[in-house]
């Protein structure tokens, strides 16, 4: 195993389980202040004294526990809280932890930074993998899920969207509370706030976006597909795993867009008004199956996410009337045949982990699979997984396993070849 732990800074802690996340926060534009409650229901895997949460830069002012203020420290990340009585296995408490700061986002080695950012005008967050506790105290493991509500105040003006549907948006003087709920469980690096002077767009029933008003028209060309990706997705896929999906498109160029759980976010970039990138509309569209409802037990198992999705983009492009998959993959072949060919995608060292190599090895891998599975056995066995694991997480080994069942081709070769050795077979 060459995925380092200790790349992750840390962020995990073994000893409880969080079930639900109650988020609210005020943020002001002015100063970038943000000022917040968070409550979460904790509940002990063993007798539990001290829960040990990750929390960045943010200054705590008040800790409680069950309702009762509690003794706690703040250092180096970690927001450590004295239970009081200790806790007796498998019992829940709800800790509250009251806060506020300029939230600035992590830095990480091979990452870039991650987390909570400021916009020229409003806030993207984009935590993956370890950004999370740059807003807000947390589990921050990959394989940690759970429920969550999120309620953020900001001056009119301004459009919110954080994970879930909305449950409400209040206004009270000059501000407005935009409150959502997000009932399916959710890894802490998933969860997103999305802060901007956005127009709202209706794509679909279930689909809406936030967008800057200078992309709008570029953008309803651009996404207009949408709704059939959405649809061919769901019949090879199964069910659209939640409530809704919303896009933003942000007034600032990003990287890369990402994808957060039941919400892609984009950059002006990303959008020309020629469809230039609707590669990335497919690719954002398939984490909600593949990464977000479907989790990572484990980030050294990230082929998982993006192969998938990087594989989602070429059933797009067969399906509307684009090259053939075997062709994007022969040609995807080719191009790696000509990179450094170091890299084990089933166990890949923490900063290659986002390396493009990975992702279109990722779906060749995939589409490797199909070819000798044959389609009648190879999309009904994308169903299983997307059903058996959803809302959940999994391994490599899980899906090793169930495509194995699908066939009776020995798959064991292949899988090895191609996830297991770095030499492009
Ligand atoms: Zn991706």
């Amino acid at each position: 195993m060459v995925f380092r732990e200790a790349d992750l800074l840390g962020h995990g802690n073994p000893g409880y389980h969080i079930t639900h996340y109650d988020l609210a926060l005020a943020w002001r534009p002015s100063t970038g202040r943000l000022t917040a409650t968070a409550r979460l229901v904790v509940t002990a895997v063993d007798a539990l004294s001290t829960v040990v949460l990750d929390l960045g830069g943010l200054t705590v002012s008040k800790v409680l526990v069950g309702g009762q203020p509690a003794r706690w420290t703040h250092r180096g990340g970690k927001l450590r809280i004295r239970v009081g009585r200790t806790l007796a296995a498998e019992s829940a408490i709800e800790v509250e932890v009251r806060y506020a700061g300029r939230p600035v986002p992590v830095r990480t080695r091979h990452w870039g930074e991650v987390g909570w950012d400021e916009l020229t005008d409003g806030v993207i967050v984009a935590s993956q993998p370890v950004g999370a506790p740059s807003w807000f105290p947390c589990d921050d493991a990959v394989g940690e899920k759970a429920t969550y509500r999120i309620a953020v105040s900001v001056p009119d003006g301004y459009t919110v969207l954080a994970n879930g549907s909305r449950a409400g948006k209040a206004r009270s003087g000059r501000e407005t509370t935009w409150t959502f709920d997000e009932p399916a469980p959710m890894s802490a690096y998933l969860a997103t706030v999305q802060i901007g002077q956005y127009a709202d767009v209706a794509l679909a029933p279930g689909q809406h976006a936030a967008v800057t008003r200078s992309k709008l028209r570029a953008f309803r060309h651009d996404f207009a597909r949408q709704p059939q990706m959405m649809s061919l997705f769901v019949e090879l896929f199964g069910p659209y795993p939640f409530e809704s999906y919303g896009v933003v498109v942000t007034e600032d160029e990003l990287e890369v867009p990402v994808e957060a759980q039941g919400i892609s976010i984009f950059g002006a970039n990303h959008v020309d008004g020629k469809r230039g990138f609707e590669r990335l509309v497919a690719h954002e569209l398939a984490h909600q199956w593949f990464g977000n409802s479907v989790g990572l037990a484990a980030w050294r198992d990230i082929w998982l996410n993006e192969g998938f999705a990087a594989y989602a983009e070429w059933l797009w492009s067969e399906r509307s009337g684009g090259p053939r998959a075997s062709a994007l993959a022969a040609e995807a072949r080719r191009r790696l045949a000509g990179e450094p060919q170091d890299l084990v995608i089933g166990d890949p060292p923490a900063k290659d982990m986002f390396d493009d190599r990975l992702y279109k090895r990722g779906a060749l891998t995939l589409h490797t699979v199909r070819t000798a599975m044959g389609d009648a056995a190879f999309f009904p066995m994308l169903r299983e997984w997307t059903g058996t694991y959803r809302h959940a997480t999994a391994t490599t080994a899980d899906l090793q396993k169930l495509a194995q069942r699908h066939t009776d081709t020995d798959l064991a070769p292949l899988f090895d070849a191609w996830l297991f050795a770095a030499p492009l077979p």
